[in-house]
């Protein structure tokens, strides 16, 4: 579902390729095997992942041309 004026944009200046969640995605497992992580530190990771996902509700996006929202 997608309004008139595109919906689907390329990965630009506004939004990036990677995020940081992909980088935990990626190397959170690996980073932990060989470094010390404190609960706390694993709560922010946690809470990093959880962002924009369909965990937290999902992430909207709005048409500023004419409000549609996906
Ligand atoms: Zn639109």
């Amino acid at each position: 579902m997608r309004c008139l004026h595109g919906g689907e944009r390329p990965p630009g200046p506004d939004r990036p390729l990677w995020e940081v969640a992909d980088i935990f995605r990626l190397y959170g497992a690996t980073y932990r095997q060989t470094h010390a992580v404190s609960a706390a530190q694993q709560k922010v990771i946690d809470a990093i992942l959880a962002c924009r996902t369909a965990q937290l509700g999902g992430h909207a996006e709005r048409c500023p041309q004419c409000g549609f929202e996906r």
